[in-house]
């Protein structure tokens, strides 16, 4: 399934690319406001943000600043069609740029194309010698399968989506269990310790006191 977060003010646009992403097999969600849709991207994974430069509050080109860093992929949708924003949009990070008004196939295979060109880049993930396919989830060490379990899967994409990043025990409880937190600190600790070693990863995860556990990537 794929997941695309529709940030735009004017419900009739809004409307209209619901009705047409979502006619073409694409699940949609739409929201109003730039803070809305940063609350949204923490609660939620998103394949695609099409995000509308004109917002009331936060607008677009500030909420590209903050979804930049999370690395989901983001097309900005505006009436605006001065080359400045363009240029303004494409420098934040935004993969691509429509103007308004435009025709729903330009949009469909805009929206295919930057979909497919993250999937192949999205497709597997290198950490020293260890590589996760994230299509098969098949995990490999110098080129040898490394069996997972489903939780030890989890807690490793979720080391890697948030690199160089001290993450709470708690935090990590609620994303890999997805239930919330009473303080069951070891089941984290034993997972952690199981993954450190069937990946040689004693030195890359390491513990951060009073808080949790990071992923140290430095390449
Ligand atoms: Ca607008």
């Amino acid at each position: 399934m794929i997941r695309i977060l529709i940030v735009e003010d004017e419900k009739p646009i809004a409307d209209l690319l619901d009705m047409s992403l979502t006619a073409a097999g694409y699940t949609c969600d739409c929201l109003m406001s730039g803070t809305a849709a940063a609350d949204a991207v923490g609660e939620k994974r998103y394949d695609l943000i099409l995000l509308d430069v004109m917002l009331p509050g936060i607008d677009g080109f500030e909420l590209m600043e903050y979804l930049a860093p999370l690395g989901i992929p983001v097309i900005f949708i505006t009436a605006r069609s001065a080359v400045k924003d363009k240029i303004r949009g494409l420098k934040l990070g935004a993969d691509d740029y429509i103007v308004k008004p435009f025709e729903i196939a330009e949009l469909l295979a805009r929206v295919e194309t930057v979909l497919r060109r993250c999937r192949r880049t999205d497709g597997t993930i290198t950490v020293g010698d260890v590589t996760v396919d994230t299509q098969s989830r098949v995990v490999t060490k110098a080129g040898e399968v490394v069996p997972l379990t489903a939780k030890e899967y989890a807690l490793l994409l979720l080391f890697l989506q948030n690199r160089n990043i001290a993450l709470f025990r708690e935090t990590i409880y609620e994303r890999v269990w997805e239930n919330d937190y009473m303080g069951d600190s070891r089941t984290v600790d034993l997972h952690v310790q199981r993954l450190r070693k069937k990946l040689g990863w004693q030195e890359r995860i390491t513990a951060v006191y009073k808080v949790g556990y990071r992923l140290e990537v430095r390449e």
